[in-house]
């Protein structure tokens, strides 16, 4: 087979990439690990930047989002024994976020993927990416394994969209890669519960643990605790999880908070990680596959579409007139705004947790520093403004 770019991962990176690129005419085959039916009930993330509502807009795939998604201006930060405090996003940038999980964006990338006749094989195996160096005269090419028959296809470019243990970042030689990262050493114990959610979006600061009111519908909570490395679900029954819950909260929003049985729980390790330069030859990195934050913020997948938005740009112009300079500069171009939300994660993660090692005075120091946020409106500004994300460098 042969197409103009072959895209490896069908998450919400990949399938957005062949959308956009759809639009400007340029053609492209998806190559994904797991079955559909898998990648569609994966529960991710859920919390959409005005950034990210804007290029599903653009590009007609905001349908359902518009009906069934639910505008939110911010996060409410409560800590033991005070005060909440609300990080008014609308107020401070004219920026709302919209709460849309990422499970129903993946539902309306194959809808669309269905519509126009995209190419997504599923279920491939032992994916190899070859002659992608950019050395002169290289003619990139991927081969691929599905239902026991070897495959072939070649490409002008390949887009490494495969998430953090896929196959692309590691098609990089170690000698031009470079890694920075942080491991936590804690994880999030999340639950999915039918009750009504809090008002708000809601992180909490407690010496117990860190703890966050999340929701993907006005029926649908999500709940996360922080919790030991080393505890697995089995560990978290329950009729330990509600009270440990509560426990964290402000008294009258651990009241508003309704105990039922819960429908989906697991434990997501927390990482802060980049791989650097995104691009190497006729490669070239989008999403997981080249940057990992802890959820910390929600910025995980506001960046595979910040990827996204500047890859299909540099391509479509690359196919339009033969101009590479937007695809010289998406490494760059992308690295600002990767490394603008990996510390904005990073400071949240650092500021709302409890490790291992925080002493009295740290706790102390953690409080005062939500205090100031609480009362400087400057502050609040600046916190607003990182949380909302940078906003898009528009090239055209
Ligand atoms: C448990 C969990 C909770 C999260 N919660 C949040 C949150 O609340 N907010 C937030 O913003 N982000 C969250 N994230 C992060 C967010 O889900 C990711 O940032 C987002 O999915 C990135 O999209 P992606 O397309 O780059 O990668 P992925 O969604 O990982 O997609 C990569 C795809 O590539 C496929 N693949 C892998 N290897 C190969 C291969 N060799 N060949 C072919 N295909 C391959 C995979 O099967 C997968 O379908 C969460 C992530 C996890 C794991």
């Amino acid at each position: 087979m042969k197409t103009q770019v072959v895209i490896v991962g069908a998450g919400p990176a990949g399938l957005l990439l062949s959308e956009i690129l759809h639009r400007h005419g340029v053609e492209s085959i998806v190559l994904e690990r797991s079955s559909r039916e898998h990648v569609l009930a994966r529960i991710r993330a859920g919390v959409l930047e005005s950034t990210t509502v804007d290029v599903l807009r653009e590009n007609g795939l905001s349908t359902r989002m518009d009906v069934e998604g639910h505008p939110h201006d911010g996060m409410r930060i409560a800590w033991a024994g005070r005060d909440s405090f609300l990080v008014d996003t609308y107020q401070t940038l004219g920026r709302r976020f919209m709460v849309y999980g990422q499970t129903a964006i993946q539902e309306d990338l194959f809808a669309a993927a269905d519509r126009r006749g995209q190419a997504v094989l599923t279920e491939v195996s032992d994916v190899l990416l070859h002659q992608h160096d950019g050395a002169p005269g290289a003619k990139p090419y991927v081969t691929y394994v599905r239902d026991g028959q070897a495959g072939r296809i070649d490409c002008d470019f390949i887009a490494g969209c495969d998430g953090f243990h896929g196959v692309s970042r590691r098609s990089i030689p170690e000698a031009v890669r470079r890694e920075y990262e942080k491991v936590y050493p804690f994880g999030w114990l999340g639950v999915m519960a039918r009750v009504k959610p809090l008002p708000d979006i809601t992180y909490v600061n407690n010496p117990r643990g860190f703890a966050l009111a999340s929701y993907r519908n006005q029926q649908l909570s999500r709940f996360y605790i922080q919790v030991p490395l080393d505890h697995k679900v089995e560990d978290w029954p329950d009729d330990r999880f509600w009270p440990e819950l509560k426990a964290r909260f402000p008294a009258e929003m651990a009241a508003a908070i309704t105990e039922t049985d819960t429908i989906e729980k697991s434990i997501a390790p927390l990482r802060s990680f980049v791989s650097e330069p995104m691009r190497y030859g006729a490669l070239f990195l989008c999403g997981d596959a080249a940057h990992i934050v802890p959820p910390t913020g929600a910025k995980g997948l506001n960046l595979a579409v910040s990827d996204v938005y500047y890859l299909s740009k540099a391509l479509a112009r690359w196919y339009r007139s033969g101009d590479a300079v937007w695809l010289d500069g998406y490494s760059a171009t992308a690295l600002r705004r990767v490394w603008s939300s990996v510390r904005t994660s990073w400071y949240l993660t650092t500021l709302l947790h409890r490790f291992p090692d925080t002493s009295e005075f740290d706790q102390k120091a953690q409080e005062y520093e939500l205090d100031y946020l609480k009362h400087s409106a400057r502050a609040q500004a600046a916190l607003a403004e990182q949380y909302a994300g940078l906003a898009l460098e528009k090239a055209d």
